[in-house]
């Protein structure tokens, strides 16, 4: 584990916003609106508590774990690179070399100049984890996604209903209207952003794909379609499939951001030529 990664502004900013958001959600609008001391404001609090330091114990995985590095033995497998598309007939897995390490690349890894070294089944660099996201903590980067949007909008209706059941009318209220305007705002924009990234991560996880492939994939489909061919996406496997293979093969680990028995080497991987 490279512990030195959690030196990093962002890093430190993305803790203290979620040190920020808890602290204000429980012991300012949640207690002003049900009461830590009641049952029910008790349970919410609990519940609130356990999302957050999911979210948290993600966000560590993320950062600390390695996100895949290349063998230096490395060399393609000959036959593996010829492998074609039955519908479009291109290569699918040609032997790629990197331009700046100067060594052979595996199937969908790419070159991080951030990381200055090549990342197996590389997502994007995460400026807010200083990791690159990748074969072994894309599921915890999934999760830490699914956490967060999850634990914003606990949030925003914590703040929005403490903002509707208060008098606003009497005086000698704890916290300014503004005060309840800013985090409100602040809650509503995290579950805004944080929603739509889960929501492309969903659909990405479901097609087998990286963000960096979406974008290669857009302009492969483009290419295709002025030579009257269809694009289609050769490590797409099925919903299913393509779900257990990054999630795992058993639904009760599903959740779990270290449960990760299940991958291999994130050098090979099956194409849709396997299942035809
Ligand atoms: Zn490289
Ligand atoms: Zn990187």
């Amino acid at each position: 584990m490279e512990w030195e990664r959690l030196l990093s502004i962002p890093v430190f900013a993305v803790l203290l916003q979620m040190g920020f958001v808890y602290y204000v959600t429980v012991f300012s609008f949640l207690d002003d609106w049900l009461g830590l001391r009641t049952s029910v404001g008790s349970l919410n609090a609990i519940i609130f508590t356990s999302l957050i330091c999911y979210c948290l114990f993600s966000f560590f995985v993320c950062v600390l774990t390695d996100p895949g590095r290349v063998p230096p033995s490395y060399v393609p497998d000959v036959e593996d690179s010829d492998v074609s598309d039955q519908e479009t007939k291109q290569p699918v897995m040609l032997p790629r070399k990197c331009d700046t390490c100067s060594n052979y690349k595996p199937p969908r890894c790419h070159h991080c100049r951030v990381c200055k070294r090549c990342v197996l089944r590389m997502d994007h660099h995460c400026v807010w984890t200083n990791n690159c996201v990748g074969y072994w903590n894309y599921k915890a980067f999934f999760i830490l996604v699914l956490s967060a949007t999850l634990g914003s909008i606990y949030a925003m209706v914590i703040v929005v209903s403490s903002a509707f059941r208060r008098d606003w009318e009497s005086t000698g209220h704890a916290f300014p209207k503004v005060f309840y305007v800013i985090c409100g705002t602040l809650m509503m924009s995290l579950s805004l952003i944080l929603g739509s990234l889960l929501v492309r991560h969903i659909y990405l996880l479901s097609h087998n794909m990286t963000t960096i492939e979406s974008y290669e994939a857009t302009r492969a489909a483009w290419l295709a379609r002025k030579s009257g061919q269809s694009y289609r996406n050769p490590f797409d496997l099925g919903f299913y499939k393509n779900v257990t293979l990054v999630l795992g093969p058993n639904m009760m680990k599903w959740l779990w951001p270290t449960a990760v028995g299940h991958l291999k080497d994130g050098i090979s991987f099956r194409v849709t030529r396997d299942t035809l």
